[in-house]
């Protein structure tokens, strides 16, 4: 397929931005959506809307059998061996919450120990220090080299018989770092350690397979992967997500209640209590529907050329400085102009219809350890372009013209 045939499948790319063409490279927050995802919610909308598990009438059972086909879908999308180990969530965030308060409340005690990594986004590194300021468990850091890649010696001897869970982001989001998952699992494994892997970043550029990862828990958000936002996954092995307590509770998770005491439904259902979102679980079946259409191997090795055309063309420039590794690279870049702060460079950018995002991306402690306080941010997507690519040199030229 043409590029300009698919992105006539994403409206939003055809808008104008201050009088420009809009050039959208800030995938890394947030995706647009093709007209088959949002067709789909208004279809569901229109056709199936009802509050499921609960009705037993016709429209409730159409709006609870599709949710568990996109349940399904989610299972076939990520090699997992049980519909039941997919639970739906609101995003990465509230899946690592979950994970943190329910694994918390199992599993870890004063003095045990949880190895989390120096580059990873708030969502995965906050909800772990609350855990631990509320248990006196100690949070660990595997530290990061000159060139913001993990130091996987230092996790060897960060693991220990008081670990009770390595978490890792799969990609980083700042400097687009895959981190070596395979061989964390294995390493933590290899100490009887569970292994929970961000997978935000790296769900809509690589093809995830948690059989072969062998990780325990894999989380991510649908808007990442051009999905409405506001529905997300938590895979979990179904013996962990068996063993842990529910989160939140109230309908639907129940299987009986007296006024005193309550009994459970087994995973996924313990953990999905509430009104669902069906029309966000539907919009994610059909957003990895449009991904696989395409095939992932198609798209990053798309995406991957574009992040060298921009790589060389950065390092071309005098007075930029890129950031990590580009052989480890995967859908972002971060750089910085030597005279000009980022969010000076953003706001020029902006008005040539250039979005990119400047500042911390939600990873402070990384990005203060590679850049020092901020960094500009470009992330791709499949619909983007080598002209793309190009009009990005070319505003990075003019601003830094502009603000020298
Ligand atoms: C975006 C992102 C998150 C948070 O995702 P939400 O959709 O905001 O919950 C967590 N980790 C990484 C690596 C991310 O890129």
């Amino acid at each position: 397929m043409s590029i300009d045939t698919l992105r006539a499948d994403f409206p939003i790319l055809a808008r104008q931005v201050h009088g420009k063409a809009l050039v959208y490279l800030d995938n890394a927050a947030t995706t647009h959506k093709p007209y088959s995802v949002t067709d789909r919610i208004v279809a569901f909308y229109e056709n199936e809307n009802a509050g499921i598990n609960r009705s037993l009438h016709a429209l409730a059972d159409e709006a609870g059998t599709a949710y568990e086909a996109a349940r399904e879908a989610v299972r076939a999308y990520l090699n997992a061996h049980s519909s039941s180990e997919i639970v739906f969530t609101s995003g990465t965030t509230e899946s690592i919450n979950l994970i943190a308060a329910t694994f918390g409340e199992a599993f870890v005690r004063e003095g045990d120990e949880i190895v989390v990594t120096a580059m990873e986004h708030h969502a995965n590194l906050v909800p772990w220090q609350r855990l631990c300021n509320k248990t006196g468990a100690v949070l660990r850091v595997v530290p990061i080299d000159e060139s913001g890649v993990l130091r996987l010696d230092s996790l060897e001897e960060l693991i220990n018989g008081r670990t009770r869970l390595v978490t890792v982001t799969h990609v980083s989001n700042v400097t687009g770092i895959v981190n070596p998952v395979s061989e964390i699992t294995a390493m933590a494994h290899a100490r009887d350690v569970p292994v929970l892997i961000d997978g935000a970043q790296a769900i809509a550029h690589h093809a995830i397979d948690v059989a072969a990862l062998d990780c325990d828990f894999y989380v991510f958000s649908g808007h990442k992967i051009y999905s409405a936002a506001g529905i997300g996954v938590l895979y979990g092995k179904h013996h962990w997500l068996d063993s842990l307590p529910p989160h939140h509770s109230g309908g639907g998770m129940v299987t009986s209640v007296s006024l005193e005491h309550s009994h459970f439904e087994r995973a996924p259902l313990r953990f999905e209590p509430g009104t669902r979102n069906v029309a966000g679980a539907v919009s994610l079946e059909a957003a990895l529907e449009y991904v696989m259409a395409l095939g992932m191997e198609e798209i990053t090795s798309h995406e991957g050329a574009l992040l060298r055309r921009l790589e060389e063309g950065l390092r071309e420039m005098k007075g930029t400085t890129v950031h990590g590794e580009a052989d480890r690279r995967c859908c972002s870049l971060s750089f910085n102009l030597d005279a000009a702060h980022p969010a000076d460079v953003g706001m020029v950018l902006d008005k040539l219809g250039i979005a990119v995002r400047t500042g911390t991306h939600c990873a402070q402690p990384y990005v203060d350890a590679i850049a020092g306080k901020a960094t500009i941010r470009a992330s791709v997507a499949l619909y983007n372009t080598r002209k793309d690519i190009d009009k990005l040199l070319d505003g990075i030229e003019r601003a830094a013209v502009i603000l020298r």
